[in-house]
């Protein structure tokens, strides 16, 4: 029988899971909406009931699951597989999800934040494919983040490296959903950006409005785009500065907009944050895996698991 490994994406509500061959090929996709008032229990039943298929479709197909990588929505505690929190769901508080797995299924499971998941899918199949270092940062609601540094996945010791988006960068800045204030997620993420559209155009909007706004002209928004781009070129420069990467990958729904807009003014402005030499030869480039980047991540930590 052919190896073949088990991938669990779970979101605040939205969980994916794949089967996929020891090249990351997926075989199987099974989607599952859970609802919020579940909380983690229901989650964690959903989780199993895709695994437990997963495990029959691999069956049929002659493939063997060797291991289980799943990347949750929240930090984790890695050495120990213990969910800290979940950031959308009640009841996931020192959730013990590897050993609850591996109870049920037999196979050795590997439990991360999705910001680390994230941070290898791009470097094993996307945009950071064959670069040993690398500065991932995922802008969307939050702004979440991860390092490979030499060829390897930076942790620290609590498994909480790379959350450049609470890296303080304006000290009296909006508070942030850490509590603390003028962090990076709280003056470029996609719900910052909708907040300070709403805030200075009078009216709700969106972030993708805003882009949309700062793309006709809006003096406003081109306002509001060059504050968020300040700060993260503010953030990534530091970060740079740390450890020479090769290249810095943006993925996350706020990536997606138009290059001019936000990739492009960003290398300009790295300029003025950067050292010289840590500058020469940096890459920014949008991730490759767009919406599939939480569950080639999940696939990712199971492949690299020894
Ligand atoms: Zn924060």
């Amino acid at each position: 029988m052919k190896a073949g490994v088990i991938g669990v994406d779970v979101g605040g509500t939205k969980m994916t899971a794949a089967l996929a061959n020891r090249d990351g090929k997926i075989v199987k996709l099974l989607r599952i909406q859970t609802k919020r008032e579940e909380g983690a229990e229901g989650g964690f039943k959903a989780i199993c009931e895709m695994v437990k298929s997963l495990h029959e479709e691999a069956k049929t197909q002659g493939l063997s699951v060797e291991k289980v990588g799943v990347g949750f929505g929240g930090p984790v505690d890695f050495e120990r597989g213990i969910v800290y929190l979940s950031h959308h769901v009640p009841g996931w508080e020192n959730f013990p999800l590897r050993s609850e797995l591996e109870h049920r299924f037999g196979v050795p499971v590997t439990v991360d934040n999705d910001a680390n998941a994230g941070t290898l899918g791009e470097w094993m199949f996307g945009a950071g494919k064959g670069v040993n270092d690398l500065l991932y940062v995922n802008i969307g609601t939050g702004i979440g983040g991860g390092i490979i540094s030499d060829g390897k996945l930076v942790r620290g010791w609590r498994n909480l490296a790379g959350e450049i988006g609470h890296m303080t960068v304006k000290p009296d800045g909006p508070v942030c959903t850490c509590g603390r204030k003028g962090c990076l997620e709280a003056i470029a993420s996609g719900s910052a950006i909708g907040r300070e559209g709403t805030e200075r155009l009078g009216r709700l909007v969106r972030s993708e409005e805003v882009f949309q706004l700062a793309e006709q002209g809006d003096p406003i928004a081109k306002q509001i785009l060059a504050e968020a781009v300040d700060a993260l070129a503010f953030a990534i420069g530091a970060a740079a500065n740390l450890f020479n990467p090769k290249k810095v990958i943006l993925g996350g729904g706020v990536a997606e907009a138009p290059e001019h807009l936000l990739i492009e003014p960003l290398r300009e402005r790295l300029v003025r944050y950067t050292l010289p030499q840590v500058y020469e030869g940096l890459e920014v480039v949008r991730a490759q895996l767009g919406y599939d980047a939480g569950i080639m991540g999940a696939i990712a930590l199971a492949l690299i698991a020894e």
